[in-house]
């Protein structure tokens, strides 16, 4: 069988564990070793002068130097063009590199761009740059509803930029509906879909047009590497390949690739796991005194449970909940009596994680980003659901009076 076939499968989850597993890889090509070797090599090297000549005319095809295309990077991006079901994908040195790369691709001077939800801080970072030095205007809105957004379009919109779920709030955002106006205004979708990864959903066949990733979430799952990736059509990759690129330079190193190569080939399983975790987690917050509100989209009381069951196939692991006191002296206490979950930036990877972002001085700017004060974020790790839920149990009993 050549393995760079997709044989016949009876789900697409079958599929996409072939794709985790195998798909892109070819053992013959490196005398048979089971695991493709890591192509540490800043350029290849030619016989003929005319075929170094005739590789230039496609440098995107064609190994030439590491800054473009390199063979251990190369078998990540199949897999993940795969599984989005996109026509291709270029890996980056980093998400945020991934989503500049895609937002600059289709910008000019003037644009608009719109976002959905509380899209990753940085991500905001990066518009307000384009704002103050390049006057690209942006308008964030909190209500995803299609009369918002219709009603947010200006003549110079170019992009809107989303995540499903939103990022602390974990609200989701009717990804076909969005696109459907969007196409209808010749704008451009841009999605991170770093939450839910391509196996809970797969927003290009909702006909979103670009997806981005931060693989050091849990693309990769072991907090061990920085990686990006954007998955577009074939029309667009070449326009991103060739300028947003190639010209900013940030290539992923090839061992960070085969990292994340063997951290796909366990995302399944370890999906599952956060799966479990994470919803279990939560239906025991929602019944403990302390917890006003838990913000999961797996939960029947969520606002966006039906649209879930319209448009994921499962649940990742990290979501927020709201503490009844959100005082910063009670986030505090709370999270410091924690012991599994140890506290720092990032998610999705085999430890427990947690944060929030008050702190203690920013009421204000929470209140107008409509998190609230007592909002903490997890990210249960792969430890024993029952362990987390036991360690929270006493963090939260501590500040119940
Ligand atoms: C971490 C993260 C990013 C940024 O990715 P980096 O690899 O840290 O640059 C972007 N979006 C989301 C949703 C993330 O969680």
């Amino acid at each position: 069988m050549d393995r760079l076939d997709l044989p016949a499968f009876d789900t697409e989850l079958d599929k996409d564990i072939y794709i985790c597993t195998h798909y892109g890889e070819n053992p013959a090509d490196h005398h048979g070793a089971v695991v493709p070797p890591v192509y540490e090599s800043s350029l290849h090297v030619f016989e003929k002068y005319e075929d170094f000549v005739e590789a230039q005319k496609d440098e995107q095809k064609n190994y030439l130097y590491w800054r473009g295309t390199n063979p251990t990077v190369e078998i990540a991006e199949k897999k993940l063009a795969a599984l989005e079901r996109g026509e291709s994908c270029k890996c980056f040195a980093s998400g945020m590199a991934a989503i500049s790369a895609a937002v600059l691709a289709f910008l000019h001077s003037g644009s608009h761009i719109i976002t959905l939800g509380n899209v990753y801080g940085t991500s905001f970072k990066l518009l307000d740059y384009l704002k103050e030095k390049w006057q690209v205007e942006h308008t964030a809105l909190d209500d995803f509803s299609p009369e918002s957004l219709q009603a947010a379009i200006q003549e110079n919109t170019k992009i809107i930029l989303l995540e499903s779920p939103s990022s602390v709030t974990f609200k989701l955002v009717d990804l076909s509906a969005v696109a459907k106006i969007a196409r209808e205004n010749n704008i451009k979708t841009i999605i991170d879909n770093t939450w839910a990864t391509p196996l809970f959903q797969k927003p290009l066949l909702e006909g979103i047009d670009v997806v981005v990733h931060s693989a050091a979430k849990y693309l990769s799952g072991h907090s061990d590497i920085l990686a990006g990736a954007v998955i577009s059509d074939t029309e667009t990759m070449k326009q991103i390949f060739d300028n947003e690129f190639t010209l900013f330079g940030a290539a992923l190193p090839p061992h960070e690739a085969w990292l994340l190569i063997r951290g796909l080939r366990t995302m399944p399983v370890r999906m599952k796991q956060h799966e479990d975790s994470g919803l279990s987690i939560a239906r025991f917050l929602q019944h403990h005194p302390a917890v006003k509100k838990v913000n999961h989209p797996g939960l029947l009381e969520n606002e966006s449970y039906k649209l879930g069951k319209k448009q994921l196939t499962g649940y990742a692991g990290v979501f927020s909940f709201e503490l009844l006191d959100g005082s910063y002296e009670n986030v505090k206490q709370v999270i410091n009596a924690l012991s599994f979950f140890q506290i720092g930036f990032s998610f999705g990877s085999y430890e427990s994680l947690v944060l929030s972002e008050n702190n203690g001085s920013n009421k204000e700017e929470l209140r107008r980003k409509g998190i609230d004060p007592g909002l903490i974020r997890i990210s249960p790790g792969l430890e024993s659901p029952q362990s987390l839920i036991n360690d929270l149990n006493d963090a939260l009993n501590s500040v119940v009076r």
